[in-house]
């Protein structure tokens, strides 16, 4: 069946991908953006396109539309970008979603959230599992975004619960490729940047802390079998690559691949840093049978392919 559908941040690293892949599969695809972190050079290729659509806007303010299926997006995930204007992020993660939600509420449509690993905080459990409440500080630097998601989801599922919504949530852990920001600021951007331009590569800490990080490709297969889950399944579900490296061996692997003269150097660990964080993806096997396939050193091959190709078009700066 053919849905008509809206992606806000559409514009952004994953929302433009999962545009692209809806677009392809037939869908009528409405890309909503205020571009704040996103570019129309991710979605420009699909400008042209009879069932795909582009609106400026922002979701702090309502809109109205028609469509079956809303996946909300909208906001910004890099650290720097996110804590540039905390106040808009928690508008954006607690209004946007109200908007969001208000949207499908109106229109009976299933709506998906776009939430992330940072709901587990600094995590006192290892792996993360769904059922865990997380470690999150309500007044650090990070808190706009945590507990602006944290907000998002109780919304969610208030919606879900007293009006009997299709809601979905999955959470996702860092995930990478393709159409990330050159000035993301988010480690694998960084890192393979500084390695291009033999730079020194910036390790905050002494890159000890873990991260596990997939290929974009995978995420969006995963993110369109979890909306097309029954009515009643609403998750959450974490959607992740459960290989865990340390920031330091991501580091090494990247000047290897890209036969870089850069020097390793230490700046001081940002504060509330989780120190480890990897997915148990369990759910994501059992219920949607999903499971990531790219390992890192093929999806950071491809990375890198982009961002060689962003260099020569000098569009080129560390955050
Ligand atoms: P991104 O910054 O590239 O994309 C976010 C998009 O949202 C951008 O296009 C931005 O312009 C848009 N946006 C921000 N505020 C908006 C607003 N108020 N109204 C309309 N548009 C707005 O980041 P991303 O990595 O593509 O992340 C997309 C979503 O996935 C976010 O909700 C993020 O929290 C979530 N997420 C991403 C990751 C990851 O590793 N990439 C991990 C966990 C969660
Ligand atoms: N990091 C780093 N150097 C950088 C950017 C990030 O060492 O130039 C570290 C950061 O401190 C964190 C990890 O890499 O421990 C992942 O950071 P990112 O901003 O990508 O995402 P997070 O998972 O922290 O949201």
């Amino acid at each position: 069946m053919t849905n008509t559908i809206l992606v806000t941040g559409g514009g952004g690293f994953l929302g433009s991908h999962l545009c692209e892949s809806l677009v392809e599969q037939g869908n009528d695809v409405i890309c909503l953006d205020n571009f704040f972190t996103g570019r129309k050079e991710n979605i420009r290729h699909l400008l042209g396109k009879p069932n795909f659509e582009l609106i400026r806007h922002d979701v702090t303010f309502p809109i109205y539309l028609e469509v079956n299926q809303i996946y909300n997006f909208a906001c910004p995930a890099s650290p720097i970008h996110y804590q540039h204007d905390p106040v808009q992020t928690t508008k954006t993660c607690v209004h946007g979603s109200i908007n969001m939600l208000g949207l499908a509420k109106r229109l009976n449509a299933v709506i998906l959230q776009a939430s992330t690993s940072e709901v587990y905080g600094d995590p006192s459990i290892h792996p993360q599992t769904e059922n865990y409440w997380g470690n999150v500080n309500c007044i650090g630097p990070r808190s706009c975004y945590d507990e602006g998601k944290r907000c998002a989801e109780t919304l969610f599922f208030d919606y879900q619960r007293q009006y009997k919504m299709a809601i979905k949530i999955i959470r996702i852990f860092n995930t990478y490729g393709p159409n990330m920001h050159p000035n993301d600021g988010r480690v694998v951007s960084n890192f393979i940047i500084q390695a291009l331009l033999n730079q020194d590569i910036t390790i905050y800490g002494e890159g000890n802390q873990t991260r596990s990080f997939c290929y974009v490709d995978d995420l969006i297969r995963g993110i369109i079998l979890m909306m097309n889950t029954k009515k009643e399944f609403t998750g959450p579900v974490n959607l992740g690559n459960p290989f865990e490296f340390t920031i330091f061996e991501l580091a090494e692997k990247i000047i290897q691949l890209t036969d870089s003269k850069s020097k390793l150097i230490f700046k001081p660990l940002p504060l509330d840093d989780p120190q480890r964080r990897k997915p148990n993806i369990d759910k994501a096997k059992s219920i949607l049978n999903w499971t990531p396939r790219v390992e890192l050193e093929e999806g950071l091959g491809k990375t890198i392919v982009y961002f060689e190709k962003e260099l020569k078009k000098g569009n080129f700066s560390i955050a």
